[in-house]
């Protein structure tokens, strides 16, 4: 059975690629660009995945062009709502390329990490798969955060110290005065 992973990032690619190749899976990966800012952390980022892929002979798309812009635009006024924007962004990007490939099925790192919004996550994966004809497989790869996190370290990888748009990178490192 064919399946295609969207990756945020190596670490996060961990522990799913070793689940779903002990499954069985023949496993590609895609990497989605336009919400990772700025521009020089998503290439940190993306050229933390090619050395990985490359050590453990991974293919992988690597989405083409960094449509900041449109990400942005996407998300003015709805703010608060943007993760779930960007999940169906995300998904529907794999979805499509998986169902263009002829894959069984398309799953997302993003089921790996504590810090997202995971039945979010799982239903509009579902939903995605059933508007574009591709089943999403859902597997809960948080059971192995602490095992992803150690291997991630002894690899000596590039961790991001937030999820990926300007928003997160806000909050993740912004104090007001008065609040420190
Ligand atoms: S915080 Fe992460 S999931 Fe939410 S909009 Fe930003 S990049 Fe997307």
């Amino acid at each position: 059975m064919k399946i295609l992973l969207h990756i945020c990032c190596a670490p996060c690619s961990i522990y799913p690629l070793k689940t779903l190749g002990a499954e069985g899976f023949a496993v590609m990966g895609y990497f989605y660009r336009h919400n990772i800012h700025p521009y020089q952390e998503c290439l940190k980022r993306e050229e933390t995945l090619q050395a990985y892929a490359q050590q453990i002979d991974l293919r992988v798309i690597y989405q083409e062009g960094y449509d900041l812009e449109g990400f942005l635009r996407n998300m003015v006024f709805r703010e608060t709502e943007r993760c779930r924007l960007c999940y169906h962004e995300r998904l529907s990007a794999a979805a499509r390329i998986a169902q263009k490939g002829r894959f069984d099925f398309f799953t997302s790192t993003l089921l790996y990490s504590k810090f997202q919004q995971h039945d979010l996550i799982r239903s509009v994966g579902d939903a995605v798969g059933k508007a574009v004809g591709v089943p999403f497989y859902y597997s809960d790869f948080r059971q192995g955060w602490k095992e992803g996190v150690a291997e991630s370290k002894r690899l000596n990888m590039y961790r991001q110290q937030y999820c990926g748009c300007i928003y997160s990178e806000k909050e993740r490192f912004y104090r007001p005065k008065g609040l420190d």
